[in-house]
């Protein structure tokens, strides 16, 4: 497979979950792949097993760590893959959230994916090729409890996605987003967590609240996210643009 051979690919919170697989297919099908994150050292011994791989220490909520991580990006070439995977996750009920919390999980999900995908603009405009995947959720689709901070952070990335796709529908450019349920990864565990301490439920009794939501009746892997994610960055993908993909086992 070399179908992103010359592409030069950066993946956000590229260090786990389905960041790192995103960098690893992308890697498998020919791109040069960046992995930014802030745990340099993770991002370090993650990039080690990847050929050709680039780690580089990047805040998405520090407007300054991400100009420079993006210069230090580009001194490899020009960018043309942004995949928006940074994100952060809480459970709170609505009338227990404040701002501090409300503000937090908007500056890693919105504002980060605002931050990243202005610094790689230039890149994108001036190229035959360019993609953004941003990975939403499929609460960038619809409600649910104890998660309005999460679902309207999200629900702004899918908003976001579809403004730029028309706003670049002149250009070479795609913008999409994947919007997965529940993917077993470490932000799932954090939920399995919430659950078991904030009900008294056992782990067995967690995850099954977790996977009755996909009528598949499973937690998702990271490997079908990342396949979806290469599917939209694939040249002959140039058509599919503006969309919100629910990978979800098809709930209704
Ligand atoms: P994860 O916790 O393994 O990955 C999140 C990554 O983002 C981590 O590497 C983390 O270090 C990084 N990150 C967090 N804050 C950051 C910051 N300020 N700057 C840079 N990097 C930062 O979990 P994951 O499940 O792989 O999550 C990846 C994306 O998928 C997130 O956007 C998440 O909202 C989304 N998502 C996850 C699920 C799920 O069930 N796991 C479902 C739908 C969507």
């Amino acid at each position: 497979m070399s179908e992103f051979a010359g592409r030069r690919a950066v993946i956000t919170g590229g260090g786990s979950g389905i960041g790192l697989a995103a960098a690893k297919r992308l890697a498998a099908g020919g791109a040069s792949v960046v992995l930014m994150g802030r745990k340099l050292d993770r991002l370090e011994e993650a990039a080690n097993g990847i050929d050709g791989a680039l780690a580089v220490q990047c805040d998405v909520t520090d407007a300054g760590s991400v100009e420079a991580a993006f210069a230090k990006a580009r001194e490899g070439g020009a960018i043309n893959i942004l995949v928006n995977n940074a994100g952060i996750a809480s459970g709170r009920p609505f009338h227990k959230l404040d701002e501090a919390e409300w503000r937090r999980i908007q500056d890693v999900n919105v504002d980060g994916v605002f931050r990243c995908t202005k610094a790689v603009v230039g890149d994108l405009m001036s190229s035959d090729y360019g993609r953004v995947v941003n990975i939403a959720s499929v609460a960038g689709l619809r409600g649910g409890p104890y998660i309005s901070h999460y679902c309207a952070s999200k629900h702004a990335v899918v908003g976001m996605t579809k403004a730029l796709a028309v706003e670049w529908a002149q250009t070479k450019v795609t913008v999409n987003a994947v919007c997965p349920g529940y993917v077993e990864t470490d932000m799932a565990e954090g939920a399995i967590q919430t659950i078991m301490s904030n009900t008294k439920r056992s782990r067995d009794e967690a995850v099954a609240e977790l996977t009755k939501m996909n009528p598949q009746g499973r937690m998702i892997q990271v490997e079908e996210v990342a396949e979806t994610v290469a599917w939209l960055c694939h040249p002959n993908s140039f058509t599919v643009n503006g969309q919100a993909i629910a990978l979800d086992g098809g709930a209704p």
